[in-house]
């Protein structure tokens, strides 16, 4: 039976005006598994009208924060509780192993939001004193309406990342999830109602982006903050309509990231972190490792062991236990990832070691060397199971390779010299860099990126800077000379 999804609007969920839905096709079956509500405009605008008016006249800004943060408490209970449902309409929009959704995502979900309830609840803010006879203090205030556009790769855990620090600042949201996964943004606001969460506070407008639900919600002059995760050059768009109303925006944009293995690196731990730090989500991860390069005295065994793990690695049926790597997001995906690996196999694009289409919309773990300088596969961001593997001599030429990139995401470094990890790390230009290790995240950290890789930063007190007005109140004090 084909699923639905609606809207979520001011607590219900709705159709949209015109009744018009689209389809989310099951990657794994190729089938609909399921329909969503087709927002535009005016949907967009019913969204906005619904948040705005929660922020300016519902309770949820004005209640203390320790209620607000309870109330987070029991949404990841309820969200926690349904586990199982969220990772299957993940598996079933966007071909995720069901196990790696239920253990990661829904895990993170759930922890994002216990987190900012308690980031927010302890928070401290500041006084300071001044030789004038005054004293200035610091007030945290919610910014108002949040827009909240999130990518496809992953749905719950990336909209939640938004959604989760903006709630617990008092604010409200309104989440656009990707077309190509409409189900979890929907199933979360069911259960934002189950939690008690109050109507208005978090809403989802389903649609597409340009010209449509996306594009009406990030122009729209009543939102007060827009934070959005996706491509670059719909980040730039993005910029572009936050320009025009002087809306704070945060982008979350694409990666290109480089995986630096030198000759002093713990060889397990490197092919280990290297084929997760590649081949995880089939390869749709934007601080994935895409470009490795090797230092040469190494190259060959780390090549044939790379080469060894990453055929080792189980495609198949997301839903089975045992998968590791399900079939690409959706047709124009696959598409798109396999003329990067036709291009390789014909020999422009480099040596081809491993991989190639394996039937249905599944690409294989696909590792290719002898990329020529500058070629596609190491400039442009496949977003698939595919990575290229390059010598380096010096560590100066690592680290110019790994920066010759417009993106800036995160990097990872192999090395059991300290103190190159060190210097190497503060070279790197990226907003993450990763060292033995991979994909390590404390929720307080900064995460975001430089170039084209974004703009802001989220986590802990960067997100609270983002979805705060940040007030300053100054206090004369009688009798003190000023
Ligand atoms: P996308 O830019 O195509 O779409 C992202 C979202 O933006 C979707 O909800 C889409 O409907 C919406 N959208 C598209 N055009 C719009 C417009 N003109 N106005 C408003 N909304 C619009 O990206 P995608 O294909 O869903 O996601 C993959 C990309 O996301 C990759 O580039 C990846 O690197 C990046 N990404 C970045 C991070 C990060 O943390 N930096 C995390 C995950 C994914």
């Amino acid at each position: 039976m084909t699923e639905t999804f609606g809207h979520f609007i001011d607590g219900e969920e709705r159709e949209s005006l015109d009744g018009a839905r689209f389809d989310s096709v099951d990657p794994y079956t190729q089938e609909t598994w399921a329909n969503a509500a087709l927002g535009g405009a005016p949907e967009a605008d019913l969204a906005v009208s619904a948040a705005r008016k929660a922020f300016d006249e519902g309770p949820w800004p004005r209640m203390g924060v320790t209620e607000r943060s309870e109330l987070l408490h029991n949404f990841a209970d309820v969200i926690e509780a349904h586990a199982d449902e969220l990772s299957l309409a993940e598996t079933r929009d966007m071909g995720k192993p069901t196990a790696a959704v239920k253990g990661g995502d829904v895990r993170h979900t759930v922890d994002g939001f216990r987190f900012y309830a308690d980031h927010a609840r302890l928070a401290t803010a500041e006084v300071l004193p001044m030789d004038t006879g005054h004293h200035t203090y610091t007030r945290y205030e919610p910014a108002g309406v949040v827009a909240a556009v999130a990518p496809w790769n992953y749905p719950m855990m990336l909209g939640s990342s938004k959604v989760a620090p903006a709630l617990a600042w008092g604010n409200t949201v309104v989440l656009k999830p990707a077309e190509d996964t409409p189900a979890t943004a929907t199933i979360l606001a069911r259960l934002a109602v189950e939690a008690g969460i109050p109507p208005g506070v978090f809403n989802v407008l389903q649609g597409y982006g340009p010209a449509s639900a996306g594009s009406a919600l990030t122009e729209d002059p009543r939102v007060d903050r827009i934070t959005f995760t996706g491509e670059s050059n719909t980040g730039r768009i993005i910029a572009g309509a936050a320009a025009r109303n002087l809306t704070p925006v945060s982008l979350e944009l694409g990666g290109k990231g480089a995986n630096l293995v030198f000759a002093d690196a713990d060889l397990d731990k490197a092919v280990d972190w290297s084929i997760k730090g590649i081949f995880n989500n089939s390869g749709q991860i934007c601080i994935g490792g895409s470009r490795i390069y090797v230092q040469r005295p190494i190259l060959d065994e780390f090549l044939a062991r790379l080469v060894a793990a990453a055929e080792q690695l189980t495609l198949g049926d997301p839903k089975n236990a045992g998968t590791q790597l399900g079939p690409l997001s959706s047709q124009g995906h696959y598409e798109k990832v396999l003329r990067y690996v036709d291009h390789a196999a014909s020999g422009g694009g480099g040596k081809m070691l491993t991989g190639g289409p394996a039937g249905g919309w599944f690409i294989k773990p696909t590792i290719v060397s002898d990329v020529p300088a500058g070629g596609r596969l190491q400039r442009e961001e496949i977003f698939g199971p595919v990575v290229t593997v390059t010598p380096f001599d010096t560590e100066p030429d690592a680290i110019r390779a790994a920066n010759d990139t417009p993106y800036g995401l995160s990097a990872l470094v192999f090395t059991e010299n300290l103190s190159r990890a060190h210097r190497v790390a503060r070279q790197l230009r990226a907003g993450t860099v990763w060292t033995n290790c991979c994909f390590v995240k404390d929720p307080r950290a900064p995460f975001g990126g430089v170039g084209d890789s974004g703009l802001g930063r989220e986590g802990g007190t960067f997100s609270r800077d983002f979805f705060t007005e940040p007030k300053a109140v100054t206090m004369a004090i009688e009798g003190v000379m000023s």
